[in-house]
């Protein structure tokens, strides 16, 4: 669409009558604007050419002078009167759509409140299966103690803010061909407050708010998992002059432990049993989360066979129940076998029957053990 080519009938472009009232014109842009809006039509690359158009079609016909010197002269008549179409120095679509409607923050009143922060915190698995408090520290922005939040310098008076007189907001205006252009704005004096100190405060420049390091001690429950986040409200930055404080988020990481890898509120751990003992059944010493524990290994165990100790994993966050410890069986095989042993050996293997080595494994099953995924 060229920019230097006879613009369009601007009663066209709305689609209104030349008799259209002052309403019809109105409804009529707002519907099209409403069309070519980016969020709506993101993918027609003159949604923007387009809405300028109707932007221009508008101000002609929503202006009676202007209307009336185009009813009569046309747009050669409108240049001649020093018009003419302009909305480049507008940049983005949504800077042109915000002039025309306000939105997307314009219009807001009054202090900001303040913003979240994100924090993290590592703890070990143990402490993620007791539960923790955790200290962490932050720079924040907190409310000034000097002034107690209100930015003026003690024992000065605070006024109305003198250029929004006391609104919180401004009017900015935009001069365009077709004359000014009105957005509201927050006030970039009293920041939406209204109202300003006399003296500002000396030590945080009149904004009440400064920013310092903070500690805070965090609740980890038990239970918690690696990736999961605390949500401490109101622990974020401090608001603006009266606004609420943002919210504090502590990411939890849980460092990985060697002895056990842990799933859902379940614990895994391998445990190395000589070829000898599986083949006899004996008692093991396994890690726990609170030390170790005495298992079975009951004569015949095969390598990966599990055994599960009931109720000795992770706790269930929140709900007092535990997880399990599934012990999963390494068997090693010896090697570097002196004469003496290797003559014990191979006895025994003369005195195997078919009975001794019998299994009840598919070749399918045996070849998923080792493959590995006898864990799972
Ligand atoms: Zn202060
Ligand atoms: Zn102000």
């Amino acid at each position: 669409m060229s920019r230097t080519s006879m613009p369009r009938d601007p009663y066209e472009v709305l689609g209104v009558g030349r008799d259209a009232s002052e309403q019809q014109i109105k409804k009529a842009f707002r519907q099209l604007a409403r069309e070519l809006h980016p969020d709506v039509n993101a993918h027609d690359p003159d949604a923007e050419e387009k809405f300028k158009e109707a932007a221009e079609a508008y101000e002609i016909l929503s202006d009676s002078e202007r209307r009336a010197t185009y009813d009569r002269y046309g747009h050669e008549g409108l240049r001649s009167g020093g018009y003419a179409p302009n909305f480049d120095g507008f940049g983005s679509i949504g800077d042109l759509f915000e002039a025309f409607f306000g939105g997307g923050g314009v219009g807001r009143s009054g202090p900001a409140p303040g913003a979240d922060i994100a924090v993290a915190v590592e703890i070990d698995l143990m402490e993620a299966a007791q539960g923790a408090k955790v200290d962490v520290s932050f720079e924040a922005v907190d409310r000034c103690e000097h002034c107690h939040g209100n930015g003026a310098e003690p024992g000065t008076p605070i006024e109305t803010c003198e250029r929004c007189g006391g609104a919180g907001q401004v009017q900015a205006t935009t001069r365009t061909p077709f004359g000014q252009m009105v957005r509201t704005m927050t006030c970039d004096v009293c920041h939406g407050d209204g109202r300003v100190p006399r003296q500002p405060c000396r030590e945080c420049r009149g904004r009440g708010r400064l920013a310092s390091m903070r500690t805070v001690e965090v609740e980890v429950p038990a239970g918690i998992s690696d990736g999961q986040r605390i949500r401490l409200a109101g622990r974020g930055h401090a608001g603006e002059l009266g606004a609420g404080a943002g919210d504090l988020y502590v990411l939890v990481r849980v460092r990985p432990d060697e002895r056990f890898v842990r799933e859902g509120d379940d614990l895994i751990t391998a445990l190395d049993v000589p070829a000898p003992l599986a083949a006899l059944g004996a008692t093991l010493e396994v890690p726990t989360l609170d030390g170790t524990q005495s298992v079975e290994v009951p004569a015949g165990t095969q390598p990966g066979d599990v055994i599960t100790l009931r109720g000795k994993g992770m706790p269930t966050l929140g709900r007092g129940r535990h997880g399990d410890l599934r012990v999963v069986v390494n068997v090693l095989i010896p090697r570097r076998l002196s004469a003496e042993q290797r003559e014990l050996l191979e006895r025994l293997t003369d005195t195997l029957t078919p009975e001794n080595l019998r299994t009840n494994e598919s070749m399918f099953a045996k070849l998923r053990r080792a493959l590995g995924s006898q864990a799972a």
